[in-house]
């Protein structure tokens, strides 16, 4: 999901009973076409004493139970609220699933209780915390949290890909929609290199045209639905609702081993094989005994 502020794609599973996830920042992996290694060096470096945006604490769609300072990649101190077992559980997930140098980028790591339907339907978010999205807030729906285990943990890696696919290495915020000559999504132009340009280029050539980057969130998901019904490769019609929401749902499915039911299907979880970086959520995840889940995405493509 996009707002007109700087809070990035935020996830929703309405498709599915529950919810989950969080958000999460990290400006550093260096994933691009053709690399072969990722560099985990941080940009997140004047975050200290930073705590939740004034935009999301004044957003009362949100009660805030607890928001966390993220220093060095590891959960550090309660900033605001109190300490909560649902909180400090997911971030134990996204921390299992996430390369630490990764983590490095996060500032703050938050929990949530929603007020109101739309703010039910958001399992978690991440929002740039600056300017130049170098540093990341995460925030998790604590009541969808406790609702799914396996739902979750999907979340986190689906999360974790908006903040990959939104630092400064792979999202200029600089240039507007006139002047990018790849992918504009809302907020910035992704550079050449970008995974999204990629991506775009790959699964979303017949589709492209038809996606509004400024069009609101509940338009997006109708259109979604349209294209998921006429495209078999899609993890279901919330991914078909924008490119990053196909990425992340297409990145979750792979880090946490779901099987494809179609060639095009396969063809997404296949894409992801060529960047090491991509590789190591899911070496992650095998080694510390999450995954193979069952594929749960709608199948609204699949005839
Ligand atoms: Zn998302």
């Amino acid at each position: 999901m996009r707002s007109t502020m700087h809070r990035q794609p935020q996830s929703k599973r309405r498709s599915r009973a529950v919810a989950t996830f969080l958000l999460a920042t990290v400006s550093v992996a260096v994933f691009c076409a053709g690399c072969t290694t990722v560099d985990g060096t941080s940009t997140a470096d004047g975050a200290d004493g930073f705590c939740l945006d004034d935009e999301s604490r004044a957003d009362t769609t949100f009660t805030w139970v607890v928001a966390h300072q993220v220093v060095d990649g590891e959960l550090a101190e309660v900033c605001t609220g109190e300490a909560n077992e649902t909180v400090e559980r997911a971030w134990q997930i996204l921390s299992d699933l996430t390369p630490p140098a990764q983590l490095n980028d996060l500032a703050v790591f938050a929990g949530y209780e929603p007020n109101g339907a739309e703010a039910s339907d958001t399992l978690a978010f991440v929002s740039s915390a600056d300017e130049q999205g170098s540093v990341f807030q995460m925030a998790v729906n604590i009541a969808a949290a406790n609702e799914s285990q396996d739902e979750f943990t999907l979340t986190m890696a689906h999360e974790f890909s908006h903040v990959f696919n939104s630092t400064p290495n792979q999202l200029d915020r600089t240039v507007g929609p006139d002047a990018c000559q790849t992918y504009y999504n809302g907020e910035g132009c992704h550079i050449e290199d970008a995974l999204m340009v990629d991506w775009v280029d790959r699964f979303w050539p017949q589709w492209i045209d038809t996606f509004d980057p400024f069009a609101d969130q509940a338009d997006n998901e109708s259109d979604g639905e349209t294209r998921c019904i006429r495209d078999r490769g899609f993890f279901g019609s919330y991914a078909a609702s924008t490119p990053e929401e196909d990425f992340a749902e297409s990145f979750s499915a792979f880090v946490l081993r779901v099987e494809a039911l179609t060639d095009e299907q396969q063809d997404r979880l296949d894409w992801f094989e060529q960047f090491p970086g991509m590789v190591e959520f899911r070496d992650r995840a095998i080694e510390r005994g999450y995954g193979p889940q069952p594929h749960e995405f709608n199948e609204c493509g699949l005839r």
